[in-house]
């Protein structure tokens, strides 16, 4: 931590995204912890005892929103997922959560929707309380415990049967959902994470767990509570029983159809593709991009995700993190680009878009007046290519500037 968060601040910096539209010239007033005028500097007056930051060659954006992380995990060519959830102590992995989250803030995200522990019951929800405390520094967080699957789907597998395992989530069916999803937002939990579907057909393919009725209940007792539910689900049949049931986001879609990307604009459902999650995973099988043809898993993402560009479906920017390095989320934008968005597209869905989606853009997202003061600066203009993104120089969550690397020659 730098500043103290009590000062007044006036930053220059060349340009202002506001989380819709690139301005030239703005400038943005900061006091305690909110954004109190925002835009042309003769604009502005009663400007005394400001602290000016002088920003050059920067772009001002609000703080980074990342819609997909699992703080808990690290990437799986260090350690496999498997041992992460089985030989690591709770207290290991939450040490090294402190420095994914400090990584993760480091890199321009002020915000982060964690999608499930991984094993870690509720240290998420601990982690959270950390960072809002000052204990700790990391973005603010939205977080969903341990997540619910259906008995038998999830893994680690592969063991004796007559022992039971540590599970990477909390298994429940039918009527025992009700105490299951009380239980989890009674411990923490700020949404509902479901599992539609995972890798447990016959062949390990991937295929619907819960039923619709199932999803519905769920939901129906999240929502009681003002919570929503979102749902991991890749195969059109189990997207279409989340979409029914009234999830509000789908995470990874891998197998969806333009039908079903259809069927979520219709109800308002947004998409997050997490692309670098599978990216990551195939070159840690050994793809090398560039050189090898494209992995059967890449192209049918691609195809997906072209899908759902063409259904017009709103398109939630979370990368999976954790799979792969936690401060290296913006890998995930730039392959959104890659697969077929704009530099300036990406850049909505990373602020304002994932601020709307998650129910955060009364107050995040956006460099406005009356806003929370998350603002990041970087160098150059991310609307002209998203890898400078990577040039973070300047932090600022809250009203405490937590990053200061203005100064620094390249
Ligand atoms: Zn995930």
């Amino acid at each position: 931590m730098i500043s103290s968060g009590q000062d007044k601040y006036l930053l220059i910096p060349d340009k202002v995204f506001d989380g819709e539209v690139m301005h030239n010239g703005w400038v943005v007033l900061i006091e305690g912890n909110r954004i109190i005028k925002v835009g042309q500097r003769s604009t502005l007056s009663d400007l005394e005892g400001v602290t000016e930051i002088k920003m050059e060659g920067h772009t001002l954006i609000p703080g980074l929103i990342e819609g997909h992380a699992h703080i808990l995990l690290y990437p799986y060519n260090q350690t496999t997922w498997n041992d992460q959830v089985l030989k690591e102590s709770d207290a290991y992995r939450v040490a090294k959560a402190t420095i994914h989250a400090k990584n993760t803030l480091m890199a321009g995200y002020t915000t982060l929707r964690d999608l499930g522990s991984e094993g870690a019951e509720y240290a998420d929800v601990g982690i959270k309380k950390a960072i809002n405390d000052g204990i700790i520094p990391g973005p603010r967080m939205l977080v969903a415990g341990p997540a619910i699957v259906a008995t038998g789907s999830y893994g680690p597998k592969g063991f004796d049967p007559a022992h039971a395992m540590p599970l990477g989530a909390q298994e429940a069916d039918g009527s025992e959902l009700f105490k299951v999803v009380r239980e989890q937002i009674g411990k923490g939990a700020d949404f509902v994470k479901v599992y539609a579907d995972y890798r447990w057909g016959i062949k390990e393919e991937t295929m619907p767990t819960f039923t619709l009725s199932e999803l519905q209940l769920i939901v129906d007792i999240a929502t009681s509570s003002g919570r929503p539910v979102v749902a991991h689900a890749s195969s059109p049949e189990a997207i279409r029983r989340a979409v029914e049931a009234g999830v509000e986001t789908i995470e990874h879609g891998n197998y969806a159809t333009m039908e079903s990307f259809l069927l979520m604009k219709k109800k308002n459902v947004s998409y997050c593709p997490t692309l670098a999650a599978s990216e990551s995973i195939a070159q840690y099988k050994g793809w090398k991009k560039g050189e090898d043809p494209m992995p059967e898993g890449i192209i049918e993402k691609k195809k997906a995700f072209s899908n759902a560009l063409k259904s017009g479906v709103s398109i939630c920017a979370g990368g999976d993190v954790g799979v792969f390095e936690h401060g290296n989320n913006v890998l995930e934008l730039e392959l959104m680009v890659e697969y077929g968005m704009t530099d300036l597209e990406v850049l909505k869905s990373a602020t304002s878009g994932n601020a709307r989606i998650f129910h955060l853009n009364t107050e995040l997202g956006h460099i406005k007046e009356g806003f929370l003061a998350d603002i990041v600066a970087v160098k150059g203009d991310p609307t002209k290519g998203i890898s400078v993104l990577r040039h973070v120089s300047w932090v600022m969550k809250d009203g405490i500037v937590y990053k200061n690397e203005l100064g620094r020659k390249e």
